[in-house]
């Protein structure tokens, strides 16, 4: 059977027999093609989730300005208070 690299390309041979196991690189050419989509495919998930970190940071930075501004003030608060 031919197929397409879906990374170089370039067509290749595997052998497929029905209930045997699936070539290793399948479905890519060699396991180097295999590596390089694996490489892509972390790089991309590795953009996604350093977006969603950048989300949640800037709605912390958010809260944590909030969470000091009320620290802050309790703590003068509680320091008035232990003053007297
Ligand atoms: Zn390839």
């Amino acid at each position: 059977m031919r197929k397409e690299c879906s990374i170089c390309k370039e067509e290749f041979n595997f052998e497929y027999k029905k209930g045997e196991q699936l070539p290793q690189y399948f479905p890519f050419c060699s396991s180097r093609c295999k590596q390089v989509d694996l490489a892509r495919w972390l790089n991309e998930k590795y953009q996604i989730s350093t977006s969603i970190i950048h989300d949640e940071l800037t709605t912390n930075e958010v809260e944590e300005t909030v969470n000091f501004l009320h620290a802050t003030t309790n703590g003068n608060y509680t320091h008035d208070e232990s003053k007297d």
